[in-house]
């Protein structure tokens, strides 16, 4: 059976208050009754990791009101390309992602594509960086709205993940993730209905090896707690990714317990 996840991408908002209001809120929000076999996983700016980490720790044990908040990971929204530490001036490594508790890295998100230079190549080589330290990276992959109205939306993602796929060896695969992102549904409103969402993740499944019976896909684009449910109903959508509605935990949850 397939993992169900569902990751937070705070891109680059937070602050060390926002941290503490927010954990608190998962504490008094969260109902691990319903929320079951589910990963959270939440990817805060790389400045907070540690003490996001902290308060998701420090509170599993204090207060009548604070329920122990299974199954919350942390993870990386990028890191570096380049495995051993060196003079690599504001870079990132997997290894430091790992040290400070991550379990997760996003990679290839199509704002580091569009606004960092991000190509096929270096992505796919981060995500060999990431597999390499030990952390399950969540690729993304996805069409803009220009692609999608020229009927180019499967070849972009099969063009995405094939350099990964030359990449990796074997096993590398089957402990990764992949998000399909759509770009025009990204910060939009807009939203892929699910039909479309699943034509293309049966597509990515059908490109990886073994059919990706164990590789969780998942959807992002402008997921809220209104869509997330009539989006989870497509077996072959296994989550999601959400950018803006993860910034306010009671939705976040929301959106998690819809699956
Ligand atoms: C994202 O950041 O990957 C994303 C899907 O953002 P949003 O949910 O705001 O569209």
């Amino acid at each position: 059976m397939r993992k169900s996840i569902v990751v937070a991408n705070w891109k680059m908002h937070g602050s060390t208050d926002h941290i503490k209001s927010y954990v608190s809120d998962l504490h008094t929000k969260y109902d691990s009754d319903v929320i079951t076999d589910v990963d959270l996983v939440f990817c805060p700016p790389t400045a907070y990791l540690q003490s996001l980490n902290l308060e998701l720790a420090s509170n599993e044990v204090s207060g009548a009101n604070h329920c122990v908040l299974d199954n919350c990971k942390i993870g990386g929204q990028d890191l570096s390309h380049y495995v051993s530490d060196g003079a690599y001036t504001g870079e990132v490594s997997g290894r430091m992602l790992s040290d400070l508790g991550c379990q997760y890295v996003i990679i290839g998100h199509s704002e580091r594509r569009q606004y960092f230079g991000e190509n096929d190549n270096l992505v796919a080589e981060k995500f060999i960086a990431a597999i390499k330290s030990g952390l399950t990276p969540i690729f993304c992959v996805g069409e803009n709205k220009a692609e999608r109205e020229r009927g180019e939306t499967l070849s972009v993602v099969k063009r995405q993940l094939q350099e990964v796929l030359d990449l990796a060896c074997g096993d590398d695969l089957l402990n990764s993730v992949i998000a399909y992102e759509p770009i025009w549904a990204i910060g939009t409103g807009l939203t892929a209905t699910p039909e479309q969402a699943s034509q293309v993740h049966r597509y990515i499944r059908d490109l990886l090896p073994n059919k990706g019976i164990s590789i969780p896909v998942i959807y992002g684009g402008s997921v809220k707690p209104e869509n997330a449910k009539e989006l989870f109903s497509e077996v072959d959508i296994d989550g999601a990714l959400v950018g803006g509605a993860s910034l306010n935990a009671g939705s976040f949850l929301s959106i998690a317990a819809s699956i």
